[in-house]
C-alpha cells in the first residue's frame, strides 16, 4: 500500500536555495524531512551569488553566433569566459553541448521553459519565508542592463523578442536618465534598459538563512551538519551515508548543487552537470550606492547595492570543482567597479569564487530520476538559481506528493538525458 506522504522520511542532500525550498515545500506537505548539509546552510552558491531575482527576465546565457565569440573570450585570461587549459578535456563534451544549442528555436523554447520557474520569485520567496523576511530582505526596485559605446541603441535582439512575447515591461534609458539613476557613471555608458519587474535581495545568506528558519520553525524537520558519501537503495529503502553515520529514508532528494554529479555518478546516474565558476568582490564602506542592481551588457559584469557593501560579480571559468580560485579572475572586477563608477571609493575588498551547477540546456534537473524510484533530483540552476528556487522546490515537492503540478514539469524532468 502507498504511504501517504506523514509517513515518508525524505533526505535531502544539500542545504542550499534549492535544497532548503524543496524542504520546505515537502515538510508543508507533511513529509518527514532530513536535510544534510556538509558546510553551513547557505554557504555555497546560494551564498555569493549577484542576488538578483529576475522574475522578468527568462533568457538562457547561451545565443546565437555566440560560439563565434568565444575564440575572442578564451584568448582574453580575465575576459568573461575562461577555460582552464587542464580541464579542458574533462569540459569538452558539456562545452560543446551547450554551444550548439544557441539557435533561435532553442533559445525561444528554453525561454518557455525559464519563465514559469523566474516568474514566481517574489511571490514564492515571500510564500516561503513570509513579509517580515521579504521586507528586510529583499527589493523590488527593478534591474538596469548597460551598454558602453554605442552610437545606437542595441539591435532589437532575441531578448526583446522573449519580453514582447510574455508582455513584460522594459524602458529605454538614454544617457540622462542613467545619469539621474546612478549618479558619477562613467561616460562611457551611453544605453540602459530598465527592467522595473525585476527585484533582488539585498543579502543572499540572510534570504536562506530566513528559508532554513522557517523549515525549523514550521515542523520537526532536522538539519544535519554533514557531508553525504554514498547513496544507495536496498529493496524500497535509500541509505545516505555521511562522515558521521546512516541515515534511511523512503526518497533521497539531490540536491547538492554542483557537487550534485559526484553524488550520482556511483548509482550510474549521468546528468551532464558542469561547475560555472563565479566571482564576487564585496566592496565595504563603498562611496556609491545603487537604487537598483546594474547587469553590465558590454562587459559582462552585475553590480548589486547589498546590506554588506557594494558586491561586483560576474565571470565564467569552466575548470573543475576542485581547482583553486583564480584571484586575478576576482580582481579584475574591481577594476570593471572603477571604470564604471570612476571616483568610487572604498574600505577593503573581499574575493569569493562559487560554483554554479550548470546543465548545457540552461534547465534545471527537478523530479525523480529514471530507473531510480525515490531518488529525485533538484540541482541545475546554472545562473539563476536564487530566483528559480522557489517554483523549484514547489514543483519537486508536489510531484513527490502526487499532486497536479503547478507547473509543467516536463522541461525540466532528469529524464530527457536517459
Ligand atoms: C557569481 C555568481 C552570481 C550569481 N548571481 C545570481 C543572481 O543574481 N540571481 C540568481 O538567481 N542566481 C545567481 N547565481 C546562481 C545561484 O547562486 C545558483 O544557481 C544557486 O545558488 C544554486 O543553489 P543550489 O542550492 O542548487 O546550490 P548551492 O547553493 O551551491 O548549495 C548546494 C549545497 O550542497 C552542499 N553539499 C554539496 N555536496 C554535499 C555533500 N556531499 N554532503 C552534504 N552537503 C553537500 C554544499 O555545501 C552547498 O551548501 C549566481 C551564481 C554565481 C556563482
Amino acid at each position: 500500500m502507498r504511504k501517504t506522504s506523514a509517513e515518508r522520511r525524505v533526505l535531502i542532500v544539500g542545504a542550499g536555495a534549492a535544497g532548503l525550498s524543496a524542504a520546505l515545500q515537502l515538510q508543508r506537505r507533511g513529509f518527514s524531512v532530513t536535510v544534510i548539509e556538509e558546510s553551513s546552510p547557505g554557504s555555497g552558491a546560494s551564498y555569493g551569488n549577484s542576488g538578483m531575482l529576475v522574475a522578468d527576465t527568462a533568457i538562457p546565457t547561451f545565443q546565437p553566433g555566440m560560439i563565434w565569440k568565444v575564440p575572442g573570450w578564451l584568448a582574453d585570461p580575465l575576459g568573461p569566459l575562461t577555460v582552464k587549459a587542464a580541464y579542458l578535456p574533462r569540459a569538452l563534451p558539456w562545452l560543446w553541448r551547450y554551444l550548439r544549442l544557441g539557435t533561435r528555436a532553442n533559445v525561444l523554447e528554453t525561454a518557455e521553459a525559464l519563465r514559469p520557474l523566474h516568474r514566481y520569485t517574489l511571490d514564492g520567496w515571500r510564500d516561503n519565508i513570509g513579509d517580515e523576511a521579504m521586507a528586510r530582505l529583499t527589493r523590488q526596485d527593478g534591474q538596469v542592463y548597460l551598454w558602453e559605446r554605442m552610437k545606437a541603441p542595441p539591435a532589437r535582439s532575441l531578448e526583446d523578442e522573449v519580453r514582447a512575447r510574455f508582455g513584460i515591461e522594459s524602458d529605454a534609458l538614454g544617457s540622462d536618465r542613467i545619469r539621474q539613476y546612478f549618479p558619477g557613471i562613467s561616460r562611457e555608458v551611453s544605453h540602459g534598459l530598465l527592467i522595473p519587474g525585476n527585484g533582488h535581495t539585498v543579502n543572499p545568506r540572510g534570504l536562506v538563512g530566513a528559508l532554513t528558519e522557517t523549515f525549523r520553525r514550521e515542523g520537526d524537520g532536522a538539519l544535519l551538519h554533514e557531508r553525504a558519501l554514498r547513496i544507495w537503495r536496498e529493496g524500497d529503502r535509500w541509505t545516505v551515508m555521511t562522515n558521521l553515520g546512516n541515515h534511511g529514508g523512503e526518497a533521497v532528494v539531490v540536491a547538492a548543487g554542483a557537487w550534485s554529479g559526484r553524488l550520482l555518478a556511483p548509482l550510474g546516474v549521468a546528468i551532464p552537470l558542469e561547475t560555472e565558476r563565479g566571482y564576487h568582490v564585496m566592496l565595504s564602506n563603498p562611496s556609491v550606492r545603487l537604487g537598483m542592481p546594474i547587469l553590465n551588457k558590454s562587459r559582462y559584469f552585475g553590480m548589486s547595492s547589498m546590506s554588506e557593501g557594494l558586491r561586483v560579480s560576474g565571470t565564467v571559468e569552466i575548470a573543475g570543482l576542485d581547482a583553486p580560485p583564480t584571484l586575478a579572475r576576482a580582481r579584475v572586477l574591481t577594476a570593471q567597479a572603477k571604470r564604471l563608477f570612476p571616483d568610487l571609493t572604498f574600505d577593503e575588498e573581499a574575493y569569493w569564487m562559487g560554483h554554479r551547477p550548470s546543465i548545457p540546456d540552461g534547465l534545471p534537473a527537478i523530479g525523480e530520476i529514471p530507473g531510480q524510484p525515490g531518488l529525485y533530483a533538484c540541482f541545475g540552476h546554472g545562473h539563476s538559481g536564487m530566483t528559480a528556487a522557489p517554483a523549484s522546490g514547489r514543483l519537486l515537492a508536489e510531484l513527490m506528493a502526487g499532486e497536479r503540478p503547478t507547473i509543467d514539469p516536463a522541461a525540466y524532468s532528469p529524464a530527457r538525458f536517459s
